[in-house]
């Protein structure tokens, strides 16, 4: 934990103090994220009103779900949808089942998907859910009565053309079946077709989309090869450790490796491991499917977390838990691109000091959008009952990558910012326009 307090912005502190805001916590994770948000804001000619209604989501649902365990016995689920702005079109965005998840951490990332998606000129909005659970301690049973239970309580608080959930930490493609089978049991007969695209990243037999699984790690590899030969820098033969082995941590390893990069390390919630010889991404995937974790892997030493932050690479890579690059930990980060395929994973102090070493920071905002935007395609195709190969997924989601990771550099020298500044403010210039145009109701 970092030991004293970073001061907002005196602009941002106007806008909390009008909204009555007030965070005693410097490490509170919305705190972070809106002031990053107004930062950028205050670099360009915004009216104050997009920044009033860019620091509150528009909405915040909390629901309670009763569901009966195997043993016969009853619990009480608590889940959260965060609806923040939909000025661009339908709320979108993942849920996430974790134990210690909290409303704070939901609006953090609702807020991220306004922004991403205003980024990546996807015409959504942004949202967040979570539900309070540890699904690794349920059954499959239990995860599917919990799930469709959380489907009903949300209601019409989702919806295709209001509200897209997707997968996120915790959840998949089976999570996203049971949700969109209950939501299409109570739609009406005429709109049963169209109601599939409620959710997204579901499996490709009932409506998804080839390449949704591996979307998030594929969308990272491509602003890699965006941005890193304008380091001076080219993905065959680099070296890169990673933070997580779920869906886009293992996604981001076995791409990286298929193009002739070599992971040194990785940590998950089970332990960590390196090999300065290089772990096959591929073995580990199939490794952790059946074990659940990277931990007790045979071509690899077992290694303490200071060990594994300290590992020497060229790209490091934070693919789980928010905030896991704390001041602490940067101090002993050796690489020379921090790439944040998680969400918000590296901490405003920490992003300073590894910006100070000379250590770039690609945000998460640009590097993990494929994940949305290979969503958007799918939406898209179900609404259109179409079904589009492999390929062509790959070539659209290269064009939104690139095209982003353009205007993010772009924005960058023309504010003369650090990337997140930039991107955030791409997003932002975008959203004020569309608010000019459309004016705000009434
Ligand atoms: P996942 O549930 O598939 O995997 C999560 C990984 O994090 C697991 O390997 C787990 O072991 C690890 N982890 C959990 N707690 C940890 C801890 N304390 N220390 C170390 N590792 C820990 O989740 P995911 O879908 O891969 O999501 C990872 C991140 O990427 C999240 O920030 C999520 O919001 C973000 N993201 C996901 C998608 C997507 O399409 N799935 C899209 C955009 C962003």
């Amino acid at each position: 934990m970092e030991s004293s307090n970073t001061p907002a912005p005196q602009s941002t502190q106007e806008i909390l103090q009008e909204l009555e805001e007030y965070y005693a916590d410097a490490h509170n994770l919305y705190f972070q994220t809106i002031s990053s948000v107004l930062e950028a804001a205050d670099q360009l000619d915004v009216d104050h009103r997009v920044k009033l209604i860019l620091s509150q989501p528009k909405n915040e649902i909390m629901v309670h779900c009763p569901v009966r365990m195997d043993d016969g016995s009853w619990k009480l689920f608590k889940g959260y949808r965060v609806q923040h702005n939909n000025v661009l079109g339908p709320y979108k965005g993942g849920i996430r089942y974790h134990p210690e998840v909290k409303l704070d951490e939901v609006k953090s990332l609702a807020l991220l998907m306004t922004m991403k998606c205003a980024l990546a000129r996807i015409p959504y909005g942004g949202a967040k859910g979570a539900l309070k659970i540890d699904p690794r301690a349920l059954s499959k049973g239990e995860l599917e009565r919990v799930t469709r239970r959380l489907t009903v309580a949300l209601g019409n608080n989702i919806g295709p053309d209001y509200d897209i959930p997707a997968p996120d930490m915790g959840t998949n493609a089976q999570t996203m079946a049971w949700m969109a089978d209950t939501y299409i049991n109570f739609a009406e007969s005429s709109s049963k077709v169209i109601a599939r695209g409620v959710v997204t990243g579901k499996p490709l037999e009932f409506g998804g989309s080839a390449g949704r699984d591996k979307a998030t790690g594929q969308g990272v590899v491509y602003v890699l090869e965006a941005l890193l030969p304008g380091m001076q820098m080219a993905l065959p033969e680099l070296s890169f450790s990673l933070i997580g082995y779920g869906n886009v941590g293992s996604w981001t390893g076995r791409l990286l490796q298929q193009r002739g990069s070599s992971m040194k390390a990785v940590m998950d919630h089970t332990g960590a491991i390196a090999n300065p010889g290089g772990i096959d991404a591929e073995k580990l995937a199939e490794y952790v499917s059946t074990t659940g974790g990277v931990k007790g892997y045979p071509d690899a030493e077992a290694i303490d977390e200071a060990t594994f932050y300290g590992t020497e690479v060229d790209l490091f890579i934070p693919a789980a838990l928010e905030q896991m690059v704390d001041l602490e930990h940067a101090q002993h980060i050796r690489c020379k691109v921090l790439v944040e395929a998680a969400n918000a994973p590296t901490t405003p102090r920490a992003e300073k000091h590894l910006l100070a070493k000379g250590i770039e920071v690609l945000p998460a905002i640009l590097c993990n959008s494929g994940g949305v935007t290979v969503s958007y395609f799918e939406w898209k195709q179900n609404r259109l009952s179409e079904t589009w190969d492999a390929e062509l997924v790959d070539e659209r989601l290269r064009k939104v990558m690139n095209r982003a990771a353009d205007r993010v550099l772009e924005m960058s020298k023309r504010l003369n910012s650090g990337m997140r500044i930039a991107s955030y403010a791409v997003a932002i210039e975008h959203i004020a326009k569309v608010y000019g145009m459309r004016g705000v109701f009434p």
